[in-house]
């Protein structure tokens, strides 16, 4: 092992992965990972604070790629801020180093924000989801059968020269049975995706008996959310049957078959009064769980590609297979049900995407051509101010101007897009409108307008029937798109919502007169 010091609270620690670190698969083990990320950010700490530091909380981690035995892996830690009641000693502010750690110093504070925020947000959508649900699925399996328990002996190895159990081998012990409770409703081997606030930390020393108890509160179609307690007893408490809570946390897992395909879930049915509230929390903590990804996914807008004559067939086929390939993409995950607005959410690496689903009775055949004429959407979409024809390119292909209400400050924003339609070629396929942005030099950007970039959105309209039609709109989420997306996931707001029932209503209006 190398532990290497830099410069101000930075530590970077490095790690070959042996086999006693990996699963069965030879994958290194979440637990491991925890193990190691909690070590290096302690470290970091100290090196700040020049006192030993464990850890208090932990933000929401997500896990994207696995590392495999005989790799190495490097964690890097730094102290991004530090406040002053979390860490219970005056602190020296830190030194400001360059724009990259100015910009890590103000999103610390936009984290810390949120944090304090959660339990907030949590409550009010607790409220709001305070109707019954109803449980009549028989297929539901009863969460009852996905309870596990397991007691751990906090041994000198598990804890700090203080004594001090590691907040990495309490989270690591954590992943062991939440992952076996996961493993009760698929079969197979769960691969923790995401951990989810790590509510409280009561201190817990070498000698304390430290009991875990593990159940799924939810399922989301391929992914199951487990929740942990965590009690500890000493001795004379274990006796006295008198806990203390250490913390709980909610890990998130995924399950994939041999082929590496995303197993479905089955419904679950909780059967304690416990058991709905948790059933409940977990679908609000989804709920702002994407929200927070959609607000750390928009990053700053790239332009898009010049327009140009010579890269013109290129530019269409591009916004046509961009779109195609995101409304195929696999792990599509309901975020939201009216009777006939569907919101579904994807998410990629830090990329999230938006699908909204409508049940629209016209034949799709006229739900396209309404829809691909984008001067018309003013009619259902009230952010949309004006929309004009810069270039008819050819029969398929046009280039809109577009301007809509500001979003954030007072500017309202402006679009050059590209809008390429395409029939079906077999009656199985859905009609396609792609949208993306261009730039184009004859129309630069303007002082009067915050000039928007649309990487990947669009319509496609599957046929139901001779008289129905099921429209689906994609966008791949921008800064634009994102405080919408982000109000709505928290429930502050039904934009997307009301914006597609607008445009239902406008396509069956304008429907019924042809
Ligand atoms: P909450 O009940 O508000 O979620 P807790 O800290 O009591 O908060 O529990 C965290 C999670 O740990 C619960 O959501 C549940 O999944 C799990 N859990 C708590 N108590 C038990 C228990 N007795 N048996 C099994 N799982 C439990």
């Amino acid at each position: 092992m190398e532990r290497r010091g830099e410069a101000g609270g930075r530590v970077c620690m490095s790690q070959t992965v042996f086999p006693a670190h990996a699963d069965h698969r030879g994958e290194l083990s979440a637990g491991q990972l925890l193990k190691w990320m909690d070590a290096t950010a302690c470290l970091a700490a100290e090196k700040h604070a020049g006192v030993s530091c464990v850890t208090a909380s932990m933000d929401d981690i997500q896990f994207e790629d696995a590392a495999r035995v005989g790799q190495i892996i490097t964690i890097k830690a730094k102290v991004n801020r530090a406040f002053k009641t979390s860490m219970e000693i005056e602190l020296e502010p830190i030194k400001l180093l360059s724009a990259q750690d100015h910009l890590e110093h103000t999103l610390a504070i936009e984290r810390r924000r949120i944090r304090l925020g959660y339990e907030q947000v949590f409550e009010n959508l607790m409220l709001e989801s305070n109707k019954e649900d109803t449980f009549e699925d028989e297929d539901a399996v009863s969460t009852e059968f996905t309870h596990v328990q397991s007691i751990e002996l906090v041994q000198p190895p598990h804890a700090n020269h203080h004594g001090n159990t590691f907040g990495g081998q309490i989270m690591a012990w954590m992943e062991t049975v939440a992952s076996i409770s996961a493993s009760r409703l698929c079969h197979s081997y769960p691969i923790l995706k995401s951990v989810n606030m790590f509510k409280f930390w009561g201190p817990s020393v070498v000698g304390d008996r430290l009991v875990f108890n593990a159940i799924v509160n939810n399922t989301f179609q391929n992914s199951v959310e487990v929740g942990v307690r965590v009690e500890a007893y000493n001795c004379e408490e274990w006796i006295k049957d008198q806990a203390r809570h250490i913390n709980s946390a909610f890990l998130i897992f995924n399950a994939v078959n041999d082929k590496g395909q995303l197993l479905t879930f089955p419904k679950i049915k909780p059967t304690t009064k416990d058991g709905m509230r948790r059933y409940r929390g977990a679908v609000v903590r989804r709920r702002i769980q994407l929200a927070r990804k959609c607000m750390l996914s928009a990053k700053e807008d790239k332009p898009s590609d010049p327009w140009e004559r010579s890269n013109q067939a290129y530019m269409s086929y591009s916004n046509v297979a961009t779109l195609t390939h995101l409304a195929a993409k696999l792990g599509w995950e309901i975020t939201s049900t009216l009777d006939d607005v569907k919101i579904w959410t994807h998410e990629e690496g830090d990329v999230l995407s938006l699908k909204v689903e409508m049940q629209v009775k016209i034949p799709s055949r006229l739900a396209f051509s309404l829809l691909s004429d984008f001067t018309l959407c003013q009619q259902w979409d009230k952010h949309v101010l004006s929309c004009e024809v810069l270039q008819a390119v050819n029969e398929d292909e046009k280039i809109y101007y577009v301007t809509s209400l500001p979003v954030t400050g007072d500017k309202p924003r402006d679009f050059v897009i590209l809008v390429s339609q395409r029939q079906p070629c077999k009656p199985s396929e859905p009609y396609v409108v792609a949208v993306k942005s261009v730039t184009l030099t004859s129309v630069p950007p303007s002082p009067e307008y915050c000039r928007s970039e649309i990487l990947c959105a669009g319509f496609e309209i599957h046929s139901e029937s001779n008289s129905n039609c099921k429209v689906c709109y994609f966008n791949q989420v921008t800064s634009g798109l994102m405080p919408y997306l982000a109000a709505n996931l928290t429930g502050s707001s039904k934009a997307i919502e009301d914006t597609a029932l607008e445009c239902i209503k406008f396509l069956e209006r304008e429907g019924s007169k042809s």
